[in-house]
């Protein structure tokens, strides 16, 4: 190397030590005082071009401010070609690194000064053969080069969140390029580039990256590494966005897009590396070194609304803060068109991601009510597949395609063997009326015996077996052929102890003397109050129903899709197969679909002449969509996850409990818990007061939470299935803050 040098620059060498470098080898170079970056590449005939182009543009800032120089040659040019290998020498600047600084506030405000300084003293320069670069993996303008590495990273959990955004890169980002305000940019101002002096940033190094794109770019990579190396990371980027802004205004769409470039920047590092690291393994250990705190910093991005994060911009840079929608105004809006059957809170949602909900003002809400988006809110896997098959076919069941028998096929896998047809229809409600339509075409009876509080849907039929809706305000006596049977409401407390022999002694007496066509329920009773089941209860019923001639549904709308955490289905906690199973909600992740599940003996028995047919019902749209669903729930071991967190809630809330008198019983399983709040005095007694105050008080703290039961005395804890266990502890510091 000491030949090299001397041969190609002049230089006698006293010393070469190797510096840290991934992509090409860097070594420092000393004579006497002087100091260089000797720079080594692998030839490529593109690299070099690019090497030409950031060199002349290290040769056009050099008398701008404290960057390192280029060296010419002994023959006068800037990069040498021998051997298959380029090679460049730069001066090298003294100075500290940013790094070094430890998360120093002191430093933000002239570093966000410099970058504005780099970009006016940018001004102007233009070079084409920068154009040509649009391979580049570190700029984000060419974000999908790095996003085809997405799957090089280990686990679904973390390519689901590069995965979404980079969706919202492409939704959000890529329509408004082309009216982004361009210049040539350092392209990766990190901790590792940034040179500091007495209290302040005195330049940058490395231009390896820079490029010809979107200003804003450039800020958004540096404050990035701000977020990844500050404790408050909204505040550091504030800090220096607003002293960039002072230098070098702003514009408000810049603005706009920060959030969505600081994840593209995390999707670049994180996705990079994985991929380097891939190609070599033996130097993942300096690939990932920023990776953990990407993957933290990335993850904590889905708690941050959006909107939020730009209005904290907009406050930095002194914007007016675009008008909020007025709630008042919209409600009534609604009213103009929506009937007030509906019920709505003035809760104004404008996205959503994972457990997460993001307000129109900019607050970001903590998910407990939603079951529906099972997997998480606007889950990139359940988008993407369902976009893509928009995108080529969406028909109905009269035609052939494999969408369907491959759902089918997956759906009925999580089933015993005797459970394998499967009818596809796009609501529980229509799922559950058709269960009912099957078992009374079968069984040539249409006597439904429903549970106490039950709700089952929305339909006519629906309704009358609900008793949840017609024995509530607005509804009507039973129906002659609807039997209702106590649910297991505090009987063990009442009727000292044995639950389940008085339930089944009641329900004897319930149905002695007609025949049954067929009995519902919910292995846990949602609408009651995420009420268990007895043991052995739906054992004896079932057999009890059976004896009669009926059949056995098992409402798996909610309970469904692991969301126990025990099992996939809600019924196998009670070692009973269902003759036919309901399914609903989280089966498609909020795109409406809906199944039945029977055996093969059921279906022929239905398959009497009359055409079973629904318009939307087993579409392929919904096929990949639900396909997608079980992909995610195993791939993200989300029913472990259900298993895992849940029982820390529910162990968190019966701690809680020991120790206020309000709280009372806790219970279901995994993903689907109920908290019964009590009279202080008398704990025999709901306390619905308590537990809309309790609610309110969470929804204070951006927490969503619902409650039911007869009284409106539970809370109901049903979070999406990526919940995590920050996510608990939050939720049970909240909780308890309401008792405190
Ligand atoms: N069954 C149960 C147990 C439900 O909770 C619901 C909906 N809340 C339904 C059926 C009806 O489903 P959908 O609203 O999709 O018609």
């Amino acid at each position: 190397m000491e030949q090299l040098l001397s041969r190609l620059f002049g230089i006698k060498a006293d010393k070469i030590t190797a510096l840290d470098g991934y992509e090409n080898k860097n070594y420092l170079v000393e004579s006497g005082a002087q100091k260089w970056v000797f720079k080594d590449y692998p030839f490529d005939q593109s690299l070099l071009m690019f090497l030409q182009s950031e060199s002349e543009f290290i040769g056009f800032l050099s008398d701008k401010g404290e960057y390192p120089k280029m060296c010419l040659s002994v023959n006068g040019i800037y990069c040498e070609v021998e051997n298959d290998r380029i090679y460049r020498l730069l001066t090298y600047v003294e100075g500290d690194l940013f790094v070094s600084i430890n998360g120093d506030h002191s430093y933000l405000e002239s570093l966000g000064e410099k970058i504005a300084q780099i970009h006016i003293q940018s001004k102007g320069y233009f070079d084409p053969k920068l154009l040509a670069r649009t391979d580049n993996h570190w700029d984000i303008q060419y974000l999908e080069t790095s996003a085809r590495y997405i799957n090089d990273c280990e686990t679904a959990h973390q390519r689901k969140f590069l995965k979404y955004f980079y969706q919202q890169y492409q939704q959000k980002v890529v329509p408004i390029i082309p009216s982004l305000r361009k210049s040539v940019i350092h392209g990766d101002i990190n901790e590792h580039n940034i040179l500091i002096e007495k209290g302040g940033v005195k330049s940058f190094f490395d231009f390896g990256d820079i490029g010809y794109g979107p200003l804003i770019n450039d800020l958004a990579i540096a404050v990035t590494y701000i977020g990844l190396n500050y404790e408050n990371r909204i505040n550091a980027i504030s800090e220096v966005v607003q002293a960039y802004h002072k230098i070098h205004p702003l514009l408000e769409i810049e603005l706009d897009i920060l959030y969505n470039l600081i994840s593209a920047r995390l999707i670049q590092s994180l996705a990079n590396a994985a991929h380097s690291s891939k190609l070599q393994p033996e130097n993942k250990a300096y690939i990932t070194v920023n990776s953990e705190s990407a993957w933290l910093m990335i993850e904590e991005w889905t708690s941050i609304n959006p909107i939020g994060f730009r209005n904290e911009m907009y406050i930095a840079c002194g914007f007016d803060l675009p008008e909020v929608k007025d709630v008042e105004l919209e409600l009534k809006r609604r009213e103009a068109s929506i009937s007030k059957a509906l019920s709505v809170s003035d809760l104004a949602i404008e996205s959503a991601a994972f457990q997460y909900m993001y307000a129109i003002d900019g607050k970001t809400y903590l998910d407990l009510r939603n079951n529906i988006p099972h997997v998480g809110h606007c889950h990139p896997e359940v988008v993407e597949a369902n976009v893509k098959q928009q995108y080529r076919l969406n028909t109905n069941t009269r035609y052939v395609y494999d969408e369907l028998s491959d759902y089918a096929e997956n759906l009925l896998s999580h089933f015993p063997e005797e459970l394998d047809k499967v009818f596809f229809v796009n609501s529980g409600s229509a799922a559950g009326d058709l269960a009912l339509r099957i078992a009374q075409t079968v069984t040539g009876e249409g006597t439904v015996v429903a549970l106490e509080q039950g709700y089952h849907g929305n339909t006519q039929r629906m309704i009358e077996v609900s008793h949840y809706k017609y024995g509530a305000k607005g509804g009507f006596d039973k129906k002659s052929d609807v039997l209702k049977v106590p649910m297991p409401w505090n009987y063990s407390v009442t009727h000292g102890g044995n639950a389940k022999d008085y339930l089944m002694s009641e329900a004897k007496k319930d149905i002695a003397g007609t025949s049954v066509g067929a009995f519902i329920a919910e292995p846990i009773v949602g609408c009651g109050g995420q009420l268990e089941l007895p043991d052995g209860y739906l054992g004896e019923m079932y057999e009890l129903i059976r004896s009669k001639g009926g059949l056995c549904i098992s409402d798996e709308v909610q309970t469904g899709f692991a969301r126990t955490g025990k099992s996939w289905w809600g019924y196998e906690a009670y070692d009973v197969i269902p003759d036919i199973v309901v399914l609903g909600k989280c089966i498609g992740n909020g795109h409406p679909m809906a199944a039945v599940v029977t055996t093969s003996g059921i279906s022929e028995k239905f398959t009497n002449g009359m055409e079973f047919f629904s318009s939307f019902g087993g579409n392929p749209v919904s096929c990949v969509n639900g396909n997608a669903v079980l992909k995610v729930l195993k791939e993200e071991e989300l029913k472990e996850n259900a298993n895992k967190v849940g029982d820390y809630l529910k162990q968190g809330l019966q701690g809680i409990a020991k120790k206020y008198k309000g709280v009372g019983v806790v219970r279901g399983s995994g993903f689907f818990l109920g908290v019964e709040l009590v009279d202080e005095k008398d704990p025999s007694l709901p306390n619905t007061d308590l537990c809309q105050a309790v609610k309110k008080s969470m929804f204070n703290d951006q927490i969503l939470v619902g409650s039911d039961g007869p009284a409106d005395n539970i809370l109901k804890i049903k979070p999406p299935m990526c919940f995590t266990m920050e996510n608990a502890d939050t939720f049970l510091k909240s909780f308890e803050k309401a008792f405190v």
